[in-house]
């Protein structure tokens, strides 16, 4: 195809006609079209914007450049949730196994972390025998057997978006908001999903800093999910303080498991079953956002969310005995060490963003695509904000390689808490809906 007077187009300020936007999409994952014209061409859509018509033709164009799941006609809704990403957030984890014994059908295709964002894959593969590269005939036999599967893109899901994402990442095109809602919509909609529930995180530690960013990119990610035939809600969350009490690989595992056992902690909770609600709604299998936070609440104190995590654990290879053991170390981690309060007071910050270094400089985190990763590294204990706490007590916990590093992260973390003499206005985590 002759793309040049596409990319003027565009660089023009002109709309592309849907077919146009296929044509290039499809030649371009083909290796018809060099790098450097796809380039341009994004830098003209990240000045000059795509309309909906055209962000929808780019989605389902990018959906349908390589397999797309096909599941048997069942009952089940196919159901999934989509995080922005941010520090502590391992809602994934019990989400997959809860959806599952409250009769969805959940193929949660994640992703892994890079930077301060922890990634879902990275989490279970500190998982003793834990498979996250599956092929689409295992996913979609998995989430028909068990119900649920978490797992990794398949060489052949969405090559486009693969291929486009590596050419904005080096061209500075990242932050454009259709051509982000085209990179995660269209894997969602790979999934063949009958709902998907989107939890866009802003504050110091997500990828759209301010709520108004993020507004903005969850409106047009509700819009064109719906759009595209898959109902779609997103809630706005904070994520200027970590989720939970504690952040790194296996330690979120572990603090997953704990909360489906009933442990906690109250803010992961909070963020499961208000997922989970939604999705009951969405699909129409509750009421209410009242009667479905019950029916999310019930099933989860049930007990059998936690033994769908082993059936899915086992389903993907892990050794059970192994994960039993390794779950009972109170930590994995060569040295431990605390941060110890320097005063007594209430905690009024506890900064996700200097969390989330922290744990990437120990090696919890990739500084790049190819870094390898310690599973072991991390922060538990972690003291929220609105917490009393008293002098020489822990803010939290480090887990580190080796003392020198402890030390270090232990020197760092001051930085990340704030402690002041008056109880501090409580922060709310969901704040809004958008349907
Ligand atoms: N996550 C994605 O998958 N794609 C984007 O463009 C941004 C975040």
């Amino acid at each position: 195809m002759n793309f040049l007077p596409l990319i003027e187009a565009k660089r023009e300020g002109k709309t592309l006609a849907p077919e146009q936007i296929q044509e290039f999409i499809h030649e371009f994952t083909a290796g018809k079209i060099p790098d450097y014209q796809m380039a341009a061409m994004l830098m003209a859509i990240y000045f000059r914007g795509l309309d909906t018509a055209e962000t929808t033709a780019l989605t389902l164009a990018m959906r349908d450049s390589g397999d797309v799941l096909e599941f048997p006609r069942d009952k089940r809704p196919l159901v999934d949730k989509h995080s922005t990403g941010g520090i502590g957030d391992k809602v994934s984890l019990p989400l997959a196994p809860l959806l599952a014994c409250l009769g969805f059908r959940v193929p949660m295709i994640s992703g892994r972390g890079l930077g301060i964002t922890g990634g879902t894959l990275d989490k279970l593969d500190s998982i003793p025998g834990f498979k996250t590269l599956l092929s689409a005939e295992q996913i979609v036999a998995q989430v028909q057997k068990v119900g649920c599967v978490i797992c990794g893109q398949t060489d052949t899901m969405v090559p486009a978006d693969k291929k486009i994402y590596a050419l904005r990442d080096a061209s500075g095109t990242v932050p454009s908001i259709p051509l982000i809602v085209a990179s995660i919509l269209s894997k969602k909609l790979a999934e063949s999903l009958d709902a998907l529930i989107l939890d866009v995180k802003f504050g110091c530690a997500a990828f759209m800093q301010t709520k108004a960013d993020a507004r903005k990119l969850a409106k047009a990610m509700v819009a064109l999910g719906n759009e595209c035939g898959t109902n779609t809600r997103a809630i706005l969350t904070d994520m200027n303080t970590p989720l939970g009490r504690a952040a790194g690989n296996w330690l979120e595992v572990k603090e997953s498991v704990e909360c489906l056992e009933g442990k906690g902690p109250g803010d992961l909770l909070e963020l499961v079953i208000d997922s989970t609600a939604y999705l009951l709604v969405q699909t129409c299998k509750a009421k209410s956002l009242t009667a479905a936070r019950k029916l999310a609440e019930d099933g989860l104190n049930s007990g059998e969310p936690r033994k769908k995590w082993d059936e899915m654990i086992v389903a993907q290879g892990a050794d059970l005995k192994a994960f039993n053991e390794k779950l009972r170390l109170d930590s994995t981690a060569p040295v431990t060490t605390e941060l110890m309060s320097a005063k007594s007071g209430f905690i009024s910050k506890c900064d996700a963003r200097v969390i989330g270094e922290v744990i990437r400089d120990l090696g919890g985190g990739r500084l790049t695509k190819e870094s390898a990763i310690n599973y072991d590294v991390g922060i538990d204990r972690i003291a929220k904000p609105g917490e009393r706490v008293e002098k020489s007590v822990a803010l939290c916990r480090v887990h580190a390689a080796n003392t020198a590093q402890a030390e270090v992260a232990t020197t760092r973390l001051k930085m990340a808490f704030e402690i002041s003499a008056r109880l501090p206005v409580a922060a709310r985590l969901v704040h809004e809906t958008i349907l």
